[in-house]
């Protein structure tokens, strides 16, 4: 489905350049520095292709990949920058509110968790938004590597505690590492399954 099929779309800033809802599409949202630019990277098999553009200084683009003819991959901008901007965090979360509620092709988020840290105040914010939109939201967590087997299940409880508590939440965590490549034909397998 995925490798040689993916290419990059555009870059869009306001409502008013996004591509047509003709088909559909998932997208990626993750705390900055999560790992989420790897993990398209690897879930894509093209190196490079979702480049870590995450500055704060730089525009907030949410940005649009093809997979083939049959779906919009759209990669949303890091968040939860310690030095962002007021007004760079208020123009994407503006960005990002209406786009979660106006997207009708829109089918899953899903939603990065670094397996080290678990889900953060911010993360939350995304999941209650994602509540808000009625946009089902799936968690993953990446890094996996990172984290002893014995280390995570205090993480995942803690992470399934959360999602109790988000109506969107789909129960299924996904498990990945973009390193190690843990998860990954998973992960494909799940947005494949999507329609
Ligand atoms: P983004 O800001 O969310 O796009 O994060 P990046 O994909 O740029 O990754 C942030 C840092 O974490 C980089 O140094 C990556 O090499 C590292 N990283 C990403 N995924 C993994 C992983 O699965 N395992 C390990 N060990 N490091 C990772």
């Amino acid at each position: 489905l995925f490798a040689g099929e993916v290419e990059f779309l555009k870059g869009v800033v306001a409502m008013s350049g996004l591509p047509p809802a003709d088909r559909p599409e998932v997208c990626f949202a993750g705390r900055s520095n999560v790992g989420k630019s790897s993990l398209i990277n690897a879930l894509t098999g093209r190196k490079g292709i979702a480049r870590a553009s995450n500055t704060p200084g730089r525009t907030q683009e949410i940005n649009f990949f093809t997979l083939g003819d049959s779906y919009y991959l759209v990669d949303l901008p890091g968040y939860g920058y310690a030095n962002a901007p007021v007004q760079v965090v208020a123009k994407w979360q503006a960005l990002l509110k209406q786009y979660l509620q106006g997207r009708q092709t829109l089918r899953r988020a899903f939603v990065l968790i670094d397996a080290r840290h678990g889900v953060k105040a911010v993360d939350e914010e995304i999941m209650a938004l994602l509540d808000s939109a009625a946009v089902t939201f799936q968690c993953v967590l990446t890094k996996t590597d990172k984290v002893k087997a014995a280390d995570r299940d205090p993480v995942l409880a803690q992470v399934r505690a959360a999602l109790a508590r988000h109506p969107a939440a789909f129960p299924e965590i996904v498990l990945t590492s973009s390193e190690k490549g843990d998860g990954i034909a998973t992960l494909r397998g799940i947005v494949a399954g999507i329609d």
